[in-house]
């Protein structure tokens, strides 16, 4: 006899509302046989584009099962697919990848070649998206009651956009969510109510946006039962954003006026519907919280029916935990799905866990999932005995291991590495569920950015140029990410030697333009997240002593490493190891201006 799934024991409670019954019969359909789901749609998929180029190319023919399909097509990375997508964004309209003609193209966060990735998108892709946003309250309505009473406080942004050579828009898969009509024109549901209006997410005006999204949470303060941004870093940003602002804001809810900084005109007409009367009691009790030294607990202060915070903390934004516990007096932080720009992937059916024990249900219906059993001896060790029998299917993953996410889309990526590694946690009815672990080859992130290796190695390299002149070489380096303040910025160790083998430190003029240096050598993610965003601050090198590296290398030996294989980390986090290099450290240097940014490409 088939056990009920917990799912399936709460969707049969007289309070859970009809809409929620459907959304979790659906989960429910889908999780039950996964393989029978993904073979309806890898069929669906190879049948629509048996025209395209693509599949052509590989002599499909019109085959539609998963056996020629992973016998044929081979699987491949960004790099691979470069000239496909360089075409379609040129603006050649021929069935390259997809049948359904391509309408923008998605920036991820992941970079080529120093810009962000282009991944194409199909109108009806829209759809696939809210269906799974449609799944998230749902599942929260299982576990929080009372959520219809509330409000939202989200801080949701857009940014900036350009279209590519063949007039193709080319933005964030959220920025085109929100611009679209599936966001704008959402109908009023009682479990998705925000305090942000429309308006204010909608402009690309960072500063503004971000103001009267504050405002409006502010004056609502009552009425907001979850707080969140997409990624944990945004909400502290919001935080900061409070701590310096909260006097501007106060005048404004004491007055009833908006501020001159707000120009505009849409937030304005908007803001004179919301601000509609001076409020003395609320500033007042603004100003009070506010100017207090301590701010731990100010989430639940300033918003005491706060249920939980609506963040995605696993992964890189795992360094933010304590900071957001700090904020929010522990509240619990719901990390809800798991998405991309090549695909919306799963949402966590216990949203209410602890992050470290966060999984996601991949839905089966998203895109066609293949796993590449992950060798930790490295990324690519797998790389050379790929054949149609390496990949495994989303049914047949093992409890335990850690496998890379490779998807074939309705868009047209087919057999796509997206890069992130996964390790299956357990199981909800037939769908595995997945832990998030890392993304392949990042080494430094402080939001959306993902620098690696190899990256930080150019920028290390352009920027010691700079000291030639004065005969001094950067002799090792490693980094750190620091996010202890926000805006959170790179850190990047220097040992340095000089003509005279001393490390006699260069000048801070030269320093600060080898902190500029490195910036503008650095992928547009991170120079758009300085200079547009705001979300990085300045680069800092720290000039540690002599030696420094050698005793980091005795260290590493003292525990435990092999003399022969030890390689200096080109990233560090471990406290002891911090602290060490912290010790050394004979000069700090910051990066006096921004570095070049626009949201036109680098062609
Ligand atoms: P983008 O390419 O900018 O769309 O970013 C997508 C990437 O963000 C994914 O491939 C993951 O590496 C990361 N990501 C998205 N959702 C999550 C999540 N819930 N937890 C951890 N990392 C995530």
């Amino acid at each position: 006899m088939a056990v009920d799934s917990p799912l399936q024991s709460r969707m049969s409670s007289p309070t859970t509302s009809e809409k929620d019954v459907k959304a979790l019969k659906f989960i429910e359909e889908m999780t039950r046989n996964p393989d029978s789901v993904q073979e309806k749609v890898l069929g669906e998929i190879l049948s629509r584009n048996s025209d395209t180029e693509y599949l052509k190319r590989f002599g499909l023919n019109g085959s539609t099962d998963r056996k020629t399909f992973k016998k044929r097509v081979p699987v491949v990375t960004y790099e691979d697919l470069k000239p496909e997508i360089q075409r379609i964004s040129n603006g050649d309209r021929s069935p390259i990848l997809s049948s359904h003609p391509i309408t923008e193209f998605l920036t991820s966060s992941g970079t080529s070649a120093g810009e962000r990735k282009l991944m194409p998108t199909i109108e009806e892709d829209l759809d696939r998206r809210q269906l799974l946003y449609s799944l998230l309250m749902p599942v929260m309505n299982l576990y929080v009651p009372g959520l219809d009473k509330g409000k939202g406080l989200y801080f949701l942004f857009v940014k900036s956009e350009s279209k590519t050579s063949g007039g193709l828009p080319a933005r964030p898969v959220l920025t085109s969510y929100y611009k679209s009509d599936h966001f704008k024109r959402r109908p009023y549901d009682p479990y998705n109510v925000y305090t942000s209006p429309n308006e204010a997410i909608l402009c690309a005006d960072s500063s503004q946006s971000m103001y009267a999204q504050m405002l409006c949470g502010l004056l609502m303060r009552h009425d907001v039962s979850r707080l969140g941004a997409v990624f944990a870093s945004g909400l502290l940003r919001a935080i900061s954003f409070l701590q310096t602002n909260w006097k501007e804001l106060a005048r404004d809810i004491s007055t009833g006026t908006l501020s001159s900084r707000i120009f505009d005109p849409a937030i304005k007409h908007r803001m004179s519907k919301i601000l509609t009367k001076p409020d003395q009691e609320l500033a007042e009790f603004l100003i009070g919280v506010c100017s207090q030294e301590n701010w731990e607990g100010i989430i639940t202060k300033i918003w005491p029916n706060t249920k939980y915070l609506d963040v995605i903390v696993t992964g890189a934004m795992a360094q933010y935990i304590p900071m957001l516990e700090y904020y929010s007096g522990g509240l619990p932080m719901a990390c809800t799905m798991y998405a991309s720009s090549e695909s919306y992937f799963g949402i966590n059916l216990k949203p209410m866990c602890k992050p470290s024990e966060v999984s996601y249900t991949i839905m089966p219906n998203m895109a066609y999932f293949e796993f590449l059993p992950h060798n930790h001896d490295g990324d690519g060790a797998a790389e050379a005995s790929l054949d149609e029998t390496t990949l495994v299917e989303l049914a047949d993953v093992e409890v335990g291991k850690e496998y890379e996410l490779v998807i074939t889309t309705y868009a047209g990526l087919c057999r796509y590495r997206v890069g992130d590694i996964l390790r299956v946690t357990g199981f909800h009815n037939s769908a595995p569920q997945f832990k998030f672990i890392r993304r392949k080859n990042v080494l430094l992130s402080i939001e959306s950015d993902k620098t690696d290796e190899a990256e930080l190695q150019k920028a290390v390299e352009n920027a010691s140029r700079l000291l030639a002149d004065q005969g001094t070489r950067v002799i090792e380096y490693t980094s750190y990410a620091d996010t202890k303040t926000i805006p959170g910025h790179y850190v990047i160790y220097w040992e340095l030697l000089g003509r005279d083998q001393t490390n006699a430190i260069p000048s801070d003029e030269v320093m600060a333009k080898c902190c500029l240096e490195m910036e503008e050598s650095l992928n547009s993610v991170y120079r758009q997240s300085r200079v547009a965003d705001k979300s990085i601050g300045p680069l800092e090198i720290r000039v540690v002593k002599n030696g420094t590296f050698e005793e980091l290398m005795d260290y590493a030996i003292s525990r435990g490493a092999s003399i022969n294989q030890y390689k200096v980390p080109r990233c560090v986090s471990f406290t002891p190891i911090m602290e060490l290099l912290d010790s050394r450290v004979v000069s700090t240097h910051f990066s006096t201006s921004l570095p070049h940014w626009s949201p036109e490409r680098r062609r």
